[in-house]
């Protein structure tokens, strides 16, 4: 744990108390600061409370006290509409921040020098943090992962000079740390997601832009406007930029060509690192996110040979264009993570011969987007409620069945592919859905995905992540 030092011997408020949230108060309180808690499920208000940390309504708070108000990043500071408990802090002057600021504050204070990677975007942010960090743990770098993903900042190790932390970070953390100070700060892409809570798109994109703006490197995937707009505009600004692209040649940066990742120094091209057989980084998104992780990792110091060591054991996400069998030339991919149409497309751009098994609880829009794949579907098994509008997509331009069930699809899909003749054949789970009309998440529906693939005779296993 990190203790939050820099409240010591002052008062905290805090609000929600989810897991993070518990998280923080305890940093808080191992830091020496006085704080007050609370949350609107007053389920989480008990647990704090039996976990020793001090709660109380803060709607009857006297915010003139509080040195600081830490909200969790799942509460909404700006849009739809603030918090209560963001009004309130505002009314009274006090600060707002969340648990990476937090962070930054102690970093910044034990140990400045301490390698910081943070991650950002649209989409790819959790493969990126998770392979920056398997590439500086395999290269046997002290490495702390988390934020967005697997651990709670503040429970991570704390700073010392030679710690490399790699901290992926949504939105929402972005816009609580104000002081965010990454060595490498990573913008991999920007396209319209949860507006609802971010309000225009030009407001999604300059809370991220701010991550890199405080970075001491950015690198950004310049292969949307939005993002090639940011690296032009702190360029200009003077700040050091690393453009990656996941398909143009640059004249300055890292672009990959197929699987090749290349250095682009004014011009002159050299091959730095390749992706050929990786199977956990298939796909043109994950060449941008390879991309990043490897730009990343040499800005902190590592040398090609260690990169290259890195990214070839890199074991994947789970539910993300996950390998997770083989029998022959019959690959089985879990890629349940895709639950719209936008999520499914890379996946469906990975491979060639698909028995693709789709379905769930639909998207506004259904499978349309994905029309330009359809002649890579060898046949599509389709499940759950979406199942009647996906047929309907389908129509004659694809072969399909009415699966209903997920056990049924594989097995069927499982089948056919066996037959293949045309090479590979990927038996892949790339729903364009939500799970909730049949699973409880994701992750389950994932993971019945891969109890059947690998129980079907003659199925090894692969890898699994970890
Ligand atoms: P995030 O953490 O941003 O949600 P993930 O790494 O968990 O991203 O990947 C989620 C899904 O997003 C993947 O299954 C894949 O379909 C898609 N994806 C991953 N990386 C990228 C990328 N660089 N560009 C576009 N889509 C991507």
């Amino acid at each position: 744990m990190i203790p939050a030092a820099s409240f010591a011997g002052k008062r905290v408020s805090l609000f929600g108390l989810g897991g993070s949230g518990i998280a923080t108060a305890h940093a808080l309180i191992a830091g020496g600061a006085e704080i007050l808690t609370w949350d609107d499920n007053p389920d989480s208000v008990a647990k704090a409370a039996a976990a020793g940390i001090a709660t109380g309504d803060l709607r009857g708070a006297d915010w003139s006290r509080f040195a600081a108000f830490v909200l969790s990043p799942g509460v909404p500071l700006t849009h739809p509409k603030p918090h209560w408990t963001v009004e309130l802090a505002r009314g009274a002057g006090v600060e707002v921040i969340g648990d990476v600021e937090l962070f930054c504050r102690e970093r910044i204070q034990r140990a400045p020098a301490a390698p910081f990677i943070a991650i950002t975007g649209t989409n790819g942010k959790s493969t990126t943090t998770a392979l920056a960090a398997h590439i500086l743990k395999s290269a046997e770098r002290d490495t702390q992962m988390g934020g967005n993903i697997g651990r709670a900042i503040m429970t991570l190790d704390p700073p010392e000079p030679k710690r490399h932390y790699v901290v992926e970070c949504s939105s929402y953390q972005i816009d609580l740390a104000p002081s965010i100070n990454p060595t490498a700060g990573i913008l991999l892409n920007l396209t319209p997601d949860h507006l609802d809570r971010h309000g225009t798109m030009a407001h999604y994109a300059s809370i991220k832009e701010r991550l890199v703006a405080g970075s001491d490197t950015a690198i950004i995937g310049v292969d949307d406007s939005w993002c090639a707009q940011i690296a032009d505009r702190l360029e200009r600004a003077g700040r050091q930029v690393i453009r990656i692209s996941k398909r143009l040649p640059l004249t300055d940066g890292y672009f990959a060509d197929g699987t090749n990742l290349m250095e682009a120094v004014h011009g002159r091209y050299s091959r730095i690192a390749f992706l050929e057989g990786i199977g956990s980084l298939r796909g043109q998104h994950n060449a941008q996110n390879a991309l990043a992780a490897v730009a990343a990792c040499l800005r902190v110091g590592l040398e090609l040979g260690e990169i290259q060591a890195g990214l070839e054991s890199f074991p994947g996400l789970a539910h993300r264009m996950e390998q997770v069998g083989r029998k022959d030339h019959v690959l089985f991919v879990n890629d349940s993570k895709a639950t719209n149409a936008d999520a499914a497309a890379p996946a469906l751009s990975s491979f060639n011969r698909i028995y693709w098994i789709a379905g769930g609880l639909p998207k506004e829009g259904g499978i349309e987007p994905l029309r330009g794949f359809f002649p890579r579907i060898a046949k599509a098994y389709l499940i759950g409620e979406a199942a009647p509008a996906f047929s309907a997509t389908l129509g004659e331009a694809v072969p399909y069945e009415i699966s209903g069930t997920l056990a049924a699809a594989v097995e069927h899909a499982a089948h056919d592919a066996a037959s293949d003749s045309g090479g590979e054949a990927v038996v892949l789970l790339s729903p364009a859905c939500a799970s909730f009309d049949q699973f409880k998440n994701f992750e389950v529906r994932g993971e019945a995905f891969r109890q059947a693939a690998t129980a079907i005779d003659g199925v090894k296993p692969i890898g699994g992540p970890r």
